[in-house]
């Protein structure tokens, strides 16, 4: 909008110009100017030289000069105003053109600076940013090409286009690296979880071996190997805690008379049988239940005095003789003996054996289907280091 500019028939103040007065045409043409300064500092940019405000304001001023003339704002290159002190503006004679040139095209310099430097500092940045992602690709990702490659071409794109061209191949360059990213990134997760699944599936049939190599094939029982194992475990815990912990050996009895008389397969039945009452007789999580060899068992009994073992022993005997083994529409009934010890005090592991041997053997020639507790007999532990007498 114009400034209201005096009517003909008012009074033009003493201190108007007649010279400000001019054709329609230079009216408008002023008007334009005016309102091209005005969009100038409407559109301004914060610059070292002067924040956007000042811009704003100063343009403002030079509008109003320009439309009804008030006094240019003068005073540095860049448009200063000059200062009036407390007097009234006044309109001017003349339109300050030369000073309104300079000042616009000092600030627009300014900005072509600003610009400039700015376009400058952000090329670098962007460089800078390329140069470690390189550094990183290739550090990290076994020296991708494609990628290296890659950033290497953005980085000739930044130096050598304007930024504005550069911008769109940047924008569709970095793109096609996070896709590439991206996908490797679930490739890589995929292998990941296939390379779980196989541990897991190694694992297991490390656990399966393990297992096999421990358990008597025709008993599902602890082999020997797993029994001796075991065993130094108890020594140990004996040693260390002083916890009592017995042994039972178990002896099936005149066994070769039942595979002679009914054949192998029956004797591994009877053997079968045996194992499986052995583990409910003894289901406590701590017992050893095991096949020492041939038709031989062995319960360890961790936090089990001898007297206890013997009970046991007794009630286990008890179970496998009502167990009656069916052949050929004849039942017969299978016996055992047990030799039962307890670990002495710092006792070896074939010490220990070797009087619950000692005192099935005693159980076998008392004429066998019973137990038989080694210290009841004289078969006592010996200190460690010494030989356990008979
Ligand atoms: P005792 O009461 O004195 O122990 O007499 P026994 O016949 O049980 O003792 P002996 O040592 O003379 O015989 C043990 C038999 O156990 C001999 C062997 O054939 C049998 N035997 C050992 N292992 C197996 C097996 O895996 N299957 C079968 N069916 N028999 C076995
Ligand atoms: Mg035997
Ligand atoms: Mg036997």
């Amino acid at each position: 909008m114009l400034f209201r500019r005096p009517k003909p028939e008012e009074e033009a103040p003493a201190s108007a110009s007649p010279k400000l007065s001019a054709s329609p045409e230079e009216e408008a043409c002023v008007d334009s100017l005016a309102e091209i300064v005005l969009a100038y500092g409407r559109h301004a940019f914060d610059l070292e030289e002067m924040p956007s405000e000042e811009l704003h304001r100063r343009c403002e001023a030079w509008a109003q000069h320009l439309r009804i003339g008030t006094p240019a704002p003068l005073g540095s290159e860049m448009g200063g105003m000059r200062e009036r002190g407390n007097e009234q503006p006044l309109r001017v004679q003349r339109r300050a053109h030369a000073d309104l040139r300079l000042f616009i095209s000092n600030h627009r310099r300014a900005e072509a600076r600003y610009v400039e430097k700015h376009h400058a500092e952000l090329r670098s940045t962007l460089l800078e940013v390329f140069g470690n992602l390189r550094d990183v690709v290739v550090q990290y990702e076994d020296g991708d090409r494609e990628l290296s490659e890659e950033l290497q071409n953005l980085s000739r794109v930044v130096n050598a286009e304007p930024l504005s061209e550069a911008r769109p191949l940047v924008l569709h360059s970095i793109r096609q690296m996070v896709d590439k990213l991206r996908k490797r990134n679930l490739n890589s997760r995929e292998q990941l979880l296939q390379m779980g699944q196989q541990l897991r599936a190694l694992r297991n049939e490390l656990l399966e071996v393990k297992a096999k190599s421990e358990t008597d094939p025709l008993t599902g029982l602890a082999n020997r190997a797993a029994i001796d194992e075991t065993l130094r475990k108890y020594e140990l815990l004996c040693s260390m805690s002083g916890e009592r912990v017995s042994i039972l050996l178990i002896d099936l009895d005149r066994f070769k008379n039942i595979n002679d008389r009914y054949g192998h397969r029956i004797g591994d039945l009877c053997l079968k049988t045996v194992a499986d009452t052995l583990v409910r007789s003894f289901p406590r999580r701590g017992d050893l239940v095991g096949r020492y060899g041939g038709e031989e068992f062995l319960v360890g009994l961790p936090g089990t005095s001898e007297a206890e073992g013997m009970v046991l022993a007794d009630r286990f005997r008890n179970s496998i003789r009502e167990k009656k083994i069916a052949h050929a529409g004849e039942l017969f009934e299978v016996t055992c003996s047990v030799g039962v010890a307890e670990f002495g005090m710092d006792e070896h592991v074939a010490s220990v054996i070797d009087r619950a041997d000692r005192a099935l053997y005693r159980a076998k020639a008392e004429g066998r289907d019973r137990s038989v507790v080694a210290s009841s007999v004289g078969i006592l532990a010996a200190a460690a280091g010494e030989t356990s007498a008979s």
